[in-house]
């Protein structure tokens, strides 16, 4: 019989899978002998016979009875026994924690009767009151889908009629009238009363867990994340202890190092007289952790050293949930908690300083992306910027964008183009797709770990909470700042995720001082670096200890070039040709194409030459002997030819003035007869050198002459010409063969060293499938893979991207798009049909890389278990290459 229950006592935080996150460690924690109170967990398994099945196994009952049985003898009471009652939670939880996306019930096994047992049993009377109407309205918003509006504007008024705007204010006879109003209210929208059995109460509320996996905001967040579809929760059954008993119990949250910045200490939330969900809703303001040391001494300290019991355990930062019961600690939830990309990056290195983790783990919890957030620019200290406002810096970056104050708002506007900042009293998972449009999220209430952060964090968005002094009026659309400022919907504001400030209208930004430190402007070890270039320095230096991948750039300009290699590139993996043929010499591109003789076309060529041997020289120059790719020719010719619809028009309205030239009606002839209607898979790339004769000799003979220059000056050039779009060997052994008696020709009018290879891109599903013959003719190899996912796919990338693949990405075809992370099962294939043919004709093949592919950290993954040589990427990735690359290798 499968087993679809497990003790707390049974698991460990290695069933992620199994348990989920939640679950897994909660076992951990009950088997570290830590405070937990006693529960057990529902599987993912059964959760998935649930969900293809439409019903619950019918060996989870009997399995959920005798487990609960087991609790009740636990606990010595009966779960919603009449004379104080065994209450307990549902929880959901899957292996991937999605905050706020899974509803949890508290309270569950309270009735008309147990109310009462409970109310003698604790002898408080306002408690088991309260405890009642929470259960209702949890159990009426998640498990019988009432909107929870209604419970909250039911709650209001209760207030409203006591004149007071807090909770604590109502007493026990209030409660008990609320009690009564949201019965009705549940009877009313739901068409059912609140059902009075406990184990009823318990097993909707499990059942309700399951189907929230498949809920939209669930659907959507995993979406962002990519988290797989079909995993399934966890549901956790918890008994229940109590932070709302009085002044002498809370609730709480901490982190064992501040998640924002890094820095060791004591971080966390603490709430008096409340439950759970009270903190992370901003419902209430919270007070700083620290303050839990002067409200009860004794449980601050056991606190503090179940924080250090964690971090030692889990050998790293942890959040964790727990409430206090009269006095008692109880610990209700912790995990590896999620942190900003600066934090990860100090804390990875206090790790290794503290002993705790080596130097290769500490590259293994850092990320790429995470790096990528680091080198973006903030905002410049020295802008005037008026400042209205401070906040609490919950996720850092700088935004600006307009004011808007609902997510319906921040959706629709963000599609037609407009960069926005949410502003919000607080968030909650409603908002969440106005939180993915929005450029930054600020909020007026909620601390460090309300939704708006823990949710901004994970998503790597801007963020400011808690920014007390604004007054955010979402009904009239405005917020007022202290200083009188009105912030009206629409009007631009600048948030820095980093201090926490709130400014009125854009403010200019500069480069990270990540960046600097990569240009080489700031010395890790100069004391104007702080600890965070300190820590980046640290992991780059393990990363290029580690990896085995060359890592290069794609650079077309000597001052791209240069950029490249203080970032850290090892070699130029792809250097266009065609940019070189841009402004000024456009003309003369003209000529060469509307050349009628082969004396025309060569005095046009001729005139070429000097300039590309001179943008050679001054590349060659920059990378110091390192290895340059030089790509030639590729794109179509009538990139470099006027539009055609243009130049129409410019050749008829010149006609009607009579004063027609003999210039356009050719070039207009020359374009006509240029036209392609799929110009991607035309006229370009090696068919552009077998055609147009003499084009791709003279490219070939400015790269050797440049060569020949750098090394007569005393330096080294390195390069490798590479033929673009090859398909077919016969097509590469035509250029190659004119290619060489080119540099052989320079070589020896100019007696220098002319280091050279020739090869090819691999960019076409024939070029890929017959690697092994075209290996014959070329000396490396590098994968174009955006024209490869192109071609194999038959997706144009410059139009697909708009017209369908959000409709593809929304039903689940992939996950991300394939010109973003490589396709591996497709495209991936035919590189790893390629690099084996190749290398199997000629084991000396150089491989790389040079599509987008090259700087996507989960495609360099790839590209390393494939064993190419090097990827090649834009210079502000090569670092995100560098790290990944080492990540992949450990
Ligand atoms: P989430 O994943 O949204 O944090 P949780 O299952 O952790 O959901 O629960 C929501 C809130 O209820 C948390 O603050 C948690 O600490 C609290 N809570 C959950 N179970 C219990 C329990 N048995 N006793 C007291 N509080 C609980
Ligand atoms: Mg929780
Ligand atoms: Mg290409």
């Amino acid at each position: 019989m499968p087993k679809f229950v497990y003790d707390f006592t049974e698991g460990n935080k290695d069933l992620k899978d199994l348990l989920g996150g939640k679950g897994a460690n909660l076992a951990e924690m009950t088997n570290l002998g830590l405070p937990v109170p006693p529960g057990f967990t529902i599987t993912t398994d059964a959760c998935r016979v649930y969900l293809e099945q439409g019903q619950e196994p019918p060996e989870l009952r009997e399995q959920v009875t005798q487990y609960l049985d087991a609790l009740e003898v636990k606990m010595g009471k009966k779960l919603g026994q009449a004379d104080g009652p065994l209450l307990v939670s549902v929880r959901s939880g899957a292996k991937f924690s999605m905050p706020g996306m899974m509803d949890t019930v508290l309270n569950i096994g309270l009735n008309d009767e147990s109310v009462l047992g409970l109310a003698t049993q604790a002898d408080n009377e306002r408690f088991a009151w309260d405890s009642y109407r929470r259960l209702i309205q949890m159990f009426g918003k998640t498990v019988l889908d009432v909107d929870g509006e209604l419970f909250e504007h039911a709650l209001d008024e209760a207030k409203a009629a006591k004149g007071t705007h807090n909770d604590l204010d109502l007493g026990a006879d209030d409660l008990r009238g609320l009690v009564e109003a949201f019965k009705v209210i549940v009877e009313k929208e739901a068409g059912r009363t609140f059902p009075q059995d406990p184990r009823e109460q318990m097993d909707l509320a499990i059942r309700a867990v399951f189907e929230s996996w498949n809920g939209d905001r669930a659907k959507l967040y995993r979406r962002q994340e990519r988290i797989p579809n079909d995993l399934g929760t966890a549901v956790n059954v918890c008994s229940m202890v109590f932070g709302n008993l009085g002044m002498d119990s809370g609730t709480g949250v901490a982190f064992t190092r501040d998640p924002a910045s890094g820095q060791t200490g004591v971080y966390g939330d603490y709430l008096q007289n409340a439950q759970g969900e009270d903190v992370v809703a901003g419902i209430r303001n919270t007070v700083p952790l620290q303050e839990l040391e002067h409200i009860d001494e004794a449980s601050y300290a056991q606190l503090t050293g179940i924080m250090s019991t964690l971090e030692e355990h889990y050998r790293d930062l942890c959040d964790i949930e727990f409430t206090i019961e009269r006095g008692k600690l109880w610990m209700l939830q912790t995990r590896v908690g999620k942190r900003t990309a600066a934090a990860a990056f100090r804390i990875a290195v206090q790790l290794v300083d503290e002993g705790r983790i080596s130097p290769d783990e500490a590259v293994q919890r850092v990320n790429g992306a995470q790096l990528a957030q680091l080198m973006f620019p903030r905002f410049d200290e020295n802008a005037k910027a008026e400042k209205i406002a401070k906040g609490m810096n919950a996720s850092p970056g700088a935004a600006s964008g307009k004011a808007v104050f609902d997510s319906y708002t921040a959706v629709k506007w963000s599609r037609s183009g407009e960069r926005v900042i949410l502003i919000r009293r607080e968030t909650n998972p409603d908002d969440l797709n106005g939180m993915i449009a929005a450029q930054g999220i600020l909020t007026s209430r909620g601390g460090k770990t309300s939704h708006a952060a823990v949710v901004a964090r994970g998503m790597g968005k801007t963020c400011v909470c808690g920014a007390e002094t604004l007054d955010v009026d979402t009904k009239r659309r405005r917020m007022i700042a202290p200083n009188g400022v009105v912030v009206e919907e629409g009007d631009v504001i600048s948030i820095d995720g980093t201090s926490g400030a709130v400014y009125l209208g854009e403010v200019p930004v500069v480069a990270s001082p990540v960046v600097e430190y990569f240009e080489g402007r700031l010395g890790a070890d100069s004391p104007s670096a702080d600890d965070l270039v300190r820590a980046v320095h640290r992991i780059m230096t393990w990363s290029d200890e580690r990896r085995r991948l060359y890592v290069r750039a794609n650079a077309d300009t000597a001052e791209d070039a240069a950029r490249a290699r203080r970032f850290g590139a090892q070699g130029i993996g792809l250097c266009r040709t065609e940019h070189m043929f841009l402004g000024e010499r456009r003309a003369l591109v003209e000529r060469l194409i509307l050349a009628e003789d082969d004396a025309e076309r060569e005095a046009a060529l001729a005139e070429l030459l000097p300039m590309q041997r001179d943008d050679f020289v001054a590349i060659f120059t920059a990378m110091g002997g390192l290895p340059v790719t030089v790509r030639l020719l590729d794109p179509p010719l009538h990139e470099f030819l006027p539009d055609i619809t243009e130049l129409s028009v410019r050749v008829a309205v010149a006609e009607a003035r009579g004063e027609t030239s003999e210039g356009d009606l050719r070039l207009l002839q020359a374009v006509h007869k240029m036209h392609e209607a799929n110009p991607m898979l035309g006229l370009r790339g090696v068919r552009l050198g077998l055609v147009i004769s003499g084009l791709f000799i003279m490219q070939v003979r400015a790269v050797a002459e440049a060569a020949a220059q750098v090394a007569k000056a005393g330096g080294v050039a390195r390069v490798e010409i590479m033929v673009p779009l090859v398909g077919a060997v016969q097509e590469l052994e035509i250029i190659r063969e004119e290619a060489q008696g080119v540099l052989d020709e320079v070589k020896s009018r100019t007696g220098a060293d002319i280091r050279a290879l020739i090869g090819t891109m691999i960019e076409l599903p024939r070029a890929a499938l017959t690697a092994g013959q075209i290996a014959e003719a070329a000396q490396f190899f590098s994968f174009g893979t955006n024209d490869l996912t192109q071609t194999t796919w038959g997706f144009s990338r410059d139009d697909v991207e708009g017209a369908f693949f959000s409709a593809y990405l929304d039903r689940g075809i992939f996950g991300v798009s394939p010109f973003e992370t490589i396709d591996r099962d497709g495209v991936g294939k035919l590189v790893r049909i390629a690099a084996e043919e190749g290398r199997r004709t000629r084991p000396e093949l150089k491989l790389g890389v040079c599509g987008e592919h090259g700087g996507d950290p989960e495609s360099v993954h790839f590209f390393e278990e494939v064993g190419l040589d090097y990827v090649s990427c834009s210079p502000f990735r090569v670092p995100v290459a560098r790290l990944e690359a080492a990540r992949a290798a450990i």
